[in-house]
């Protein structure tokens, strides 16, 4: 079997327009630069490769996120690794990392919390763009935190400090944040069924925001009130839908809100809000 061979098959498998991640597949199967696929298209494949590749075209069409076969993703200039135990970092989630870095342009020294950091992405993207910064990220799923331990590792981060525990319990009483920062899970545990089977291969911890979606935009504004410094933000992903939900939440406390942001999509992603004194 040679590499053309193989994405020929590939390609018929998994139907048509799909060719780049065939070749992403492949390449990842064979432990090649994708470049080598066409660069060397009569390169046969070594036996275990072609059966790696075979395992990872049949899960790929059963609908596992291509990011856990790769065991990589891209988000915003890192590559991180990700696996099941994980979220698959988002490009939307960007738009979170813009709003907070402009938001801390010109502190010195800002605390901010990620909260339910998953793969460490935001808070990894924050910490090597704000090196002054000192990053706590949270999570409570230990595997989780392994996996976000390792990216910090490898992205080479040592601003970055990891707490596991039920979001902002974890963090000890001493620390005063001026961000808390977070993407949590947000969606309705009544519409996780009808999800596509690529997000329901995803942890259901990372995705079930409760019966209205809405539990831990609840919870982190509640107990944010006592961690965040008065002047402090809250930074947080929205779902589809949630800004006005979210807004209304903020009434009555100290939390007052500041232009909500959208992402690339156009759709309202990111809430934001001052801790009034
Ligand atoms: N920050 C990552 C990202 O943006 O890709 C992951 C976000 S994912 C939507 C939410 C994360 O919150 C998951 O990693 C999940 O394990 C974590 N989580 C769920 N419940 C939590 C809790 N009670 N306390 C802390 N983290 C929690
Ligand atoms: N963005 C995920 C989705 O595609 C949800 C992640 C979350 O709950 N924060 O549904």
């Amino acid at each position: 079997m040679t590499a053309r061979e193989a994405l020929l098959f590939g390609g018929r498998l998994l139907g048509g327009g799909r060719g780049r991640e065939v070749a992403l597949i492949l390449a990842g199967a064979c432990a090649w630069p994708v470049e080598r696929l066409f660069l060397e298209p009569s390169r046969p494949l070594e036996p275990v490769a072609w059966e790696r590749y075979r395992d990872n075209l049949k899960k790929r069409f059963a609908g596992v996120p291509l990011q856990y076969l790769l065991g990589e993703a891209g988000f915003w200039s890192l590559s991180l690794r990700v696996d099941p135990r994980v979220l698959v970092p988002r490009p939307e989630t960007e738009t979170l990392v813009e709003t907070v870095l402009e938001l801390a342009d010109g502190l010195e020294r800002p605390r901010i919390a990620d909260v339910g950091t998953g793969s460490g992405c935001i808070g990894l993207a924050l910490a090597v763009e704000l090196p002054h910064a000192r990053i706590h990220a949270t999570d409570v799923s230990a595997d989780a935190l392994a996996v976000a331990r390792e990216n910090a590792a490898a992205c080479g981060a040592t601003n970055v400090f990891f707490h596991r525990g039920d979001l902002l319990a974890a963090l000890p009483d001493e620390i005063k944040l001026n961000f808390l920062v977070s993407n949590p899970p947000y969606v309705a545990t009544g519409d996780l069924p009808g999800l596509p089977p690529e997000v329901r291969a995803e942890p259901r911890l990372a995705l079930d925001g409760g019966g209205d979606g809405l539990y831990f935009y609840r919870r982190l504004l509640a107990d944010g009130v006592d961690r965040v410094r008065p002047g402090g933000l809250a930074v947080l992903e929205l779902g589809f839908g949630q800004g006005p939900a979210v807004r209304e939440l903020a009434r009555g406390t100290p939390w007052r809100p500041l232009p909500f942001r959208d992402d690339l999509a156009g759709i309202e992603r990111v809430a934001v809000f001052r801790r009034e004194p």
